[in-house]
């Protein structure tokens, strides 16, 4: 078990000056599901469904133990993000995350290192909020000097780098990230940072003496970079009507979906039918053949019937699908 806290308002704000930027969040189930999950969800007002905001109560159960949150990195108002998380849990995780963790000092950027039920998160804090793109080239190109994978871009297994989009549309919530400090509830385990005391308070002292990223020093680090271009987010091609032969339109899913990110093969959107489970919010569980796009498959299991029901589509199994 864990230990419980009873930490003061103040270091509740603390928390926040170093932590929010986006007043959403999510809260994480209080017990594993059936299947071992332990998924989060968006906190929403019971009736009128629009999103809780956080605040310093919340924050104070969050870091006595008490409910776990999880922190989205973008404000839409802003597009940009208070801090850059890299996430890691494959094998050799943590030496990698140690990799990246000097070499960015030799940039002189300070980053601190939390563990992970499997791994561990990397923090790099910023001064004042940085554009969201802009972070992404900056880790992006670092990882890929130093040859530590980035998931995504044909890649299954590598680092994981939030925010994980460069812009959000209005009423978008990109990739959240267990908040720092708090309590895992599928191993039900608090996962500290290496450089400090097993306090909440401590944590936070520690954080607050980590030097801080400057969107100046930002610019100057990425000037002539960009997004590799594994990584660049795809925009599907305008569609345009086609008949088939039974003179019905042919179902394009690219006309449903918005894709996330390509590789050589496929293009990668999030699942409609998983989506409608609240699930796959990294969105990538949908692969679409980019040779022929009337192959798709959800690498969760959703089947192509639950697929285009989720869009409104059904198939009829007297027409060619
Ligand atoms: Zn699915």
């Amino acid at each position: 078990m864990y230990p419980h806290f009873c930490v003061s308002r103040e270091t509740a704000e603390d928390f926040m000056r170093l932590f929010v930027n986006r007043l959403a969040y999510g809260i994480q189930a209080s017990k594993p599901l059936p299947d071992g999950r332990a998924p989060y969800y968006l906190a929403q007002d019971w009736y009128t469904k629009e999103p809780k905001l956080l605040d310093a109560g919340v924050v104070r159960m969050h870091l006595n133990g008490d409910i776990t949150i999880n922190l989205y990195a973008i404000n839409p108002r802003t597009q940009r993000s208070k801090w850059v998380a890299i996430d890691a849990d494959f094998d050799g995780a943590v030496e990698a995350l140690f990799q990246l963790q000097w070499e960015l000092r030799q940039d002189g950027v300070d980053a601190a290192l939390e563990q992970s039920r499997r791994g561990g998160h990397l923090w790099i804090l910023a001064r004042t909020p940085l554009l969201a793109s802009e972070c992404r080239i900056y880790i992006y190109n670092l990882a890929l000097r130093l040859g530590v994978p980035v998931k995504g871009g044909g890649l299954k297994e590598g680092i994981e780098v939030f925010p994980k989009q460069d812009h959000l549309e209005d009423g978008e919530y990109g990739n959240a990230i267990r908040a720092p400090l708090g309590v895992h509830r599928k191993s039900n385990r608090r996962y500290w940072f290496y450089e400090a005391e097993l306090t909440p308070e401590s944590q936070l002292a520690y954080l607050n003496g980590v030097k801080k990223l400057t969107e100046e020093d930002l610019k100057t680090f990425i000037q002539g970079m960009n997004l590799p271009e594994a990584y660049k987010p795809v925009v599907a091609a305008p569609y345009t009507p086609r008949v088939s032969f039974a003179g019905s339109q042919e179902f394009r899913i690219l006309d449903y979906v918005r894709t996330t990110r390509k590789d050589s093969r496929n293009l990668w959107a999030r699942c409609p039918s998983c989506a409608q489970a609240g699930r796959d919010r990294s969105g990538d569980n949908l692969a679409i053949q980019v040779k022929d796009p009337r192959f798709y498959k959800c690498w969760a299991g959703c089947s192509k019937e639950e697929i285009r029901a989720a869009l409104g589509q059904p198939i009829r199994h007297n027409q060619p699908v």
